[in-house]
């Protein structure tokens, strides 16, 4: 029989890779939590419905790139599984009435999503995001503080090469005026364009400025800019969320061909992009969307948000450092019936106490064992042999001098303090 294989854009995340996602996690979580940002989980597959109205039907998202199935109902309800996380969190807004909870909400979420894209370096089937959701203010200085948050989180983690793109769509009537400009430009270069952009020329024109095609970027080049169509408003907001990125130390440059793929977003979208990343160089994506919980049906809200790519971001790191090295403490190594049992407790115990410990199950050699306890990287090893077990104690090794020395278990379980204030010196 066939060995059953990972499907196309799927990943397992193996042990050894699991350290870089725990520790942008805790990056993350630990610099959204001094930002008093909560935390969110919403379900991973919702009503289809939920993401043709809050992404827009004309997307690549939405028209190409769902997985859509039915499940099990009569009659048939469509399904999608998540591609994105704002509107599943918009979605829990509006139902669960976090509005009425307090003015402004600040959430975060993490977790897969998942699109029927063509497999590659940085692009994925199921891929994974950390996201931020503002909710409940128009203030430009909740798009510089989720941009600085972002930055903040990609700085913490030690990328250096980053890029902050930064545009205004405006708002929808600005974005209505554009659009005939724009197509007023394009229409003479139709059949230049590449055939996706040429469907897009009347549903979905602003798309045609991010196409990844070469000559559809050089045509795109000359294309009159968004940025000469806001109105009054729509000026000073972008105005203001300049002078709050500058006066916060944020450098930026300014694209005005950077619209976002989706159709809810008004006013302030920006991309953060690594120079280090080849083809996929763009780590975080996100801007405000005004628009979107009243399209949902909720109370009309102005929101600003943005989501980053961990597979993306991983990518980035592999190239620059390690992971923080893992913490073992102990390593607890046993031969013999009696000593094995008893090394069981011991680990049990000590764990208890707070230590990390892992116990060798092997069996094995004793010399076997100790170059396990090598490699494991723990700070001691503990040895229990049919001697120690005999007298209820234990060798204590300290790895980085050979020292050793035997002492009773209880003795040892009772100078915690010490233990750990070697341990510390030593990993220091
Ligand atoms: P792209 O233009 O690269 O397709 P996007 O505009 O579709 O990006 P967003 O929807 O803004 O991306 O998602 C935010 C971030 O999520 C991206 O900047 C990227 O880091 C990551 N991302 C998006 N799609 C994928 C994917 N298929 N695989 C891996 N990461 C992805
Ligand atoms: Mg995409």
């Amino acid at each position: 029989m066939g060995v059953i294989q990972a499907l196309p854009g799927t990943r397992d995340i193996l042990p050894e890779k699991v350290s870089y996602w725990q520790w942008i996690e805790s990056v993350a979580r630990q610099i959204l939590h001094r930002a008093n940002y909560q935390e969110i989980r919403t379900p991973i597959f919702e009503a289809t419905e939920l993401f043709k109205r809050g992404i827009g039907e004309a997307t690549d998202v939405v028209g190409k790139e769902m997985y859509t199935f039915n499940d099990k109902a009569t009659p048939p309800r469509s399904v999608t599984l998540r591609p994105e996380g704002t509107a599943g969190v918009v979605r829990a807004f509006i139902e669960r009435n976090l509005d009425a909870q307090s003015g402004v909400q600040r959430l975060w979420y993490t977790g897969p999503m998942f699109r029927y894209e063509s497999p590659q370096a940085g692009r994925q089937r199921q891929f994974h995001q950390i996201g931020v959701e503002v909710l409940g203010s128009a203030d430009p200085r909740a798009d510089a503080e989720v941009i600085a948050i972002a930055t903040d989180i990609l700085q913490s983690l030690g990328l250096k090469n980053l890029r902050l793109d930064l545009n205004s769509v405006g708002n929808p009537e600005d974005r209505q005026n554009y659009r005939q400009a724009l197509v007023d430009y394009l229409t003479p270069y139709k059949e230049e364009l590449d055939p996706d952009s040429q469907n897009r020329l009347s549903r979905n024109p602003l798309r045609i400025l991010d196409s990844k095609n070469q000559r559809t970027q050089e045509i795109a080049r000359n294309a009159p800019s968004i940025l000469d169509y806001l109105g009054t408003y729509s000026q000073q907001h972008f105005d203001r969320v300049q002078q709050l990125l500058t006066d916060l130390g944020i450098e930026y440059q300014i694209n005005p061909r950077l619209v976002r793929g989706l159709d809810y977003y008004t006013h302030t979208a920006f991309e953060i992009q690594s120079d280090d990343l080849g083809a996929q160089a763009t780590v975080c994506g996100g801007g405000r969307y005004d628009g979107l919980v009243g399209q949902l049906g909720g109370p009309d809200t102005p929101a600003v948000g943005w989501a980053i790519g961990i597979e993306r971001l991983i990518m980035l790191l592999e190239e620059l450092q390690s992971p923080p090295a893992s913490t073992l403490d102990f390593y607890v190594v046993s031969r013999g019936e009696q000593a094995e049992a008893q090394a069981l407790i011991l680990a049990y115990k000590l764990r208890q106490s707070g230590f990390s410990v892992e116990l060798d199950f092997s069996g094995s050699a004793f010399k076997k064992q100790f170059a396990r306890a090598d490699r494991s990287g723990a700070v001691a090893c503990l040895i229990l042999g049919e001697e120690e077990a005999a007298s209820q104690s234990v060798k204590l090794k300290w790895m980085a001098t050979r020292e050793q020395q035997a002492i009773a278990q209880s003795e040892l379980l009772q100078m915690q303090d010490e233990l750990k204030r070697s341990i510390l010196n030593l990993r220091a």
